[in-house]
């Protein structure tokens, strides 16, 4: 009998979280799994009590769904997707939707969304964050693809994200793999996020040896102004920890990260499509860096800083002055996961919605923060901004905060202190500022070696070759 409105398959955390926070929400769905023993683990276990029912097989499982059929995928990402569409394909029927909840490549969802539809089967692929928590009471959902799913879905998905202000987390993206595109850049904004904190915490600590609890009380502060956010409020609980000792637990961390790869792919695709992402690419070599360690031990003993200085200014001004330069940074940060956005929307012919992607990254996940209600605001007065530093709002922000940010990035340099993402901001945002450029010797240079011809400032789309030697 169909009496599921939507099945999930995958019962590890991310699926059996999500199947449970839609029952909250009223929906019956149907559970499967490739290990079929974990459906009836499932329902006598954490699904107990609650509406959801189970399918040992996937004809079983189409069989009890409501049409069009609605079928969300939480697997393991690559092979067991493939895998899964094509079992379910020769079960289904035109118009029915497949979704793709897991971390898949997006140039996966652009051809699996080509591929169904040349069936008649409506694809999305959607970015799914917040890991297990967000999954159980409110992730921020990122669906892109097929777009005459949206509204069989949108209902199911909008109720189950997140909410900020009563408005979910969770709207639709754009086309083919758009929505795996837009959780691939949210997670290189992730490191981008957690690597400019971490440049901060090394300034208070190194230049004004700040304590722990110290720091802790300036990140809570810090909290309540512009950089309200998650990542900020869990700096601060972190720097106050105690460890059972009673001694402060992250001074004996392992000062190595690991990743898995995320941020890297979105440095990769920038650099493919030739456009400056250039602070997410410092994070992702920043961690590169620290997992350098028994080098940088060795070369500790070995390689000069500059010479003891110590800091004669106003603590407080300073603090203020990396607080801004933490701000700055990061709105360039944003600025620049845009302009992949833009060129995306470019390479492909899609149409995206930029407004809607700050506000599912409102809430749900571990890039939320008060500041992309006003990344959304930009969007709102201007769908067509070109950068976000070129909205009122953001140059406004950047003005004021530009003093601030040179002295503290100054300081660091001074000091020896590394800020791969803290500088590279700095150059960035006097870089685009700039209307000319020295790249005018680069391509005389170029001209020069190996005649590839440049173009004058008042002839553009002329191209000229010099002999620079005057030799023939
Ligand atoms: P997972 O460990 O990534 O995957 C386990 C699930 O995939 C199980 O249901 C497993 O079935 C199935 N599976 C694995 N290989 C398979 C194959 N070859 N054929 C068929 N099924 C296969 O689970 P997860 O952590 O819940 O994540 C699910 C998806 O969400 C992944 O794509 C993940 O990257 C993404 N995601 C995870 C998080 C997170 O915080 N964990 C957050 C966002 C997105 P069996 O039980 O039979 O092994």
């Amino acid at each position: 009998m169909a009496e599921a409105d939507i099945a999930l398959i995958g019962l590890a955390v991310m699926g059996q979280n999500i199947i449970l926070n839609m029952n909250d929400h009223g929906f019956v769905v149907c559970a499967f799994n490739r290990t079929v023993s974990k459906v009836d683990e499932f329902l006598a276990n954490e699904a107990k009590g609650t509406k959801v029912i189970g399918a040992h097989s996937l004809k079983e499982m189409v069989c009890k769904l409501k049409k069009p059929r609605r079928i969300m995928m939480l697997v393991k990402a690559g092979q067991a997707v493939d895998e899964f569409i094509n079992s379910l394909v020769p079960l289904l029927s035109p118009g029915d939707i497949i979704i793709d909840g897991g971390n898949s490549e997006y140039g996966d969802s652009t051809r699996r969304c080509k591929e169904l539809k040349a069936k008649g089967i409506r694809f999305v692929g959607s970015g799914v964050s917040g890991g297990e928590d967000g999954a159980r009471y409110g992730p921020s959902l990122m669906p892109g693809g097929d777009i005459e799913a949206w509204p069989y879905i949108r209902g199911i998905f909008q109720s189950i994200a997140a909410k900020v202000e009563n408005e979910p987390c969770c709207d639709w993206v754009g086309e083919e793999g758009s929505g795996h595109f837009v959780k691939m850049v949210h997670n290189g904004i992730e490191y981008g996020d957690m690597q400019l904190i971490c440049e901060a915490y090394h300034l208070l600590k190194d230049i004004v040896g700040m304590d722990q609890d110290e720091m802790a009380k300036t990140f809570e502060e810090w909290n309540k102004t512009e950089l309200d956010s998650f990542l900020i409020e869990i700096t601060a609980d972190i720097l106050k920890f105690r460890d059972t000792d009673g001694k402060h637990l992250l001074p004996k961390i392992q000062d190595t990260a690991g990743q898995k790869g995320t941020g890297k792919w979105t440095a990769i695709t920038a650099l493919d499509f030739g456009v400056p992402v250039t602070l997410i690419g410092e994070a992702v070599f920043a961690r590169c860096l620290s997992s350098l360690k028994t080098e940088r031990v060795v070369a500790s003993k070995q390689l000069q800083g500059p010479k003891q200085v110590k800091f004669t200014g106003d603590k407080k001004a300073f603090v203020e002055d990396v607080r801004k330069a933490l701000y700055a940074s990061k709105i360039i940060s944003y600025a620049q996961g845009f302009i992949l956005f833009r060129q995306a929307a470019k390479e492909f012919g899609w149409k995206l919605n930029y407004g809607g992607i700050a506000m599912m990254w409102r809430g749900g996940c571990i890039i939320r923060s008060v500041f992309l209600g006003k990344i959304k605001e930009a969007f709102d007065r201007n769908p067509e901004l070109q950068n976000l530093l070129l909205d009122d709002f953001f140059k406004k922000q950047m003005d004021n905060c530009q003093e601030s940010w040179r002295r503290a990035v100054s300081a660091g340099v001074q000091h020896g202190i590394p800020m791969p993402c803290f500088t590279t901001a700095l150059s960035f945002y006097d870089g685009y500022r700039h209307e000319m450029l020295p790249a005018n010797l680069i391509q005389a240079q170029r001209d020069y070696f190996g005649a590839h011809t440049y173009e004058l400032l008042t002839k553009p789309g002329h191209h000229v070759h010099t002999n620079w030697t005057g030799h023939g």
